[in-house]
């Protein structure tokens, strides 16, 4: 009987390796630097590498919302040479899910529960003896498309070793 257990994690949805890393550039003096986004010459102390171009931190933002990606550490997405927050990018270009429980889509975009190749609505993923949702971290165990909370795993274990 294939049982799938672990912690739940949330994430949301397909990400491919379009990701890039925001970066803070230090040894590099700035005058000698165009902004990726102004094309005017970055004299601020405080600028951003991303995409292999260097930007102000306020010119570096999503291409569709506006939203600021110039944050270390923040990834942002490339395609076809535009920039993109995660929510635009999975939006556009992420495929949607089918819940295991529901059976309904999940758009990309979404937040999702995800056990081994299974994905589901956060609201989807429950005990299914007591009803309880799930927090990050939390422990569960999957057998087929049942999610079992961990109160429940000790019934569950001897349910299944009397089989
Ligand atoms: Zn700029
Ligand atoms: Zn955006
Ligand atoms: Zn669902
Ligand atoms: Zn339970």
């Amino acid at each position: 009987m294939p049982v799938a257990g672990g912690e739940t994690k949330e994430r949301g949805g397909n990400e491919e390796n379009l990701e890039e890393t925001v970066n803070e550039v230090l040894d590099i003096h700035p005058a000698q630097l165009q902004c990726g986004g102004c094309s005017k010459n970055i004299s601020d102390r405080y600028f951003l590498k991303a995409m292999d171009e260097y930007w102000h931190e306020d010119c570096l933002s999503c291409d569709l919302c506006g939203c600021r990606l110039g944050e270390v550490g923040r990834h942002l997405y490339s395609k076809y040479g535009r920039k993109l927050c995660k929510r635009d990018y999975l939006r556009l270009f992420g495929k949607d899910g089918i819940c295991c429980a529901c059976g309904k889509r999940i758009r990309a975009y979404e937040m999702m529960m995800r056990s081994l190749d299974k994905v589901f609505h956060l609201d989807c993923f429950k005990c299914f003896t007591c009803n309880k949702n799930f927090c990050v971290g939390d422990k569960y165990v999957l057998l087929e498309n049942t999610i079992f909370c961990d109160n429940d795993i000790p019934e569950f274990r001897e349910l299944i070793s009397d089989d």
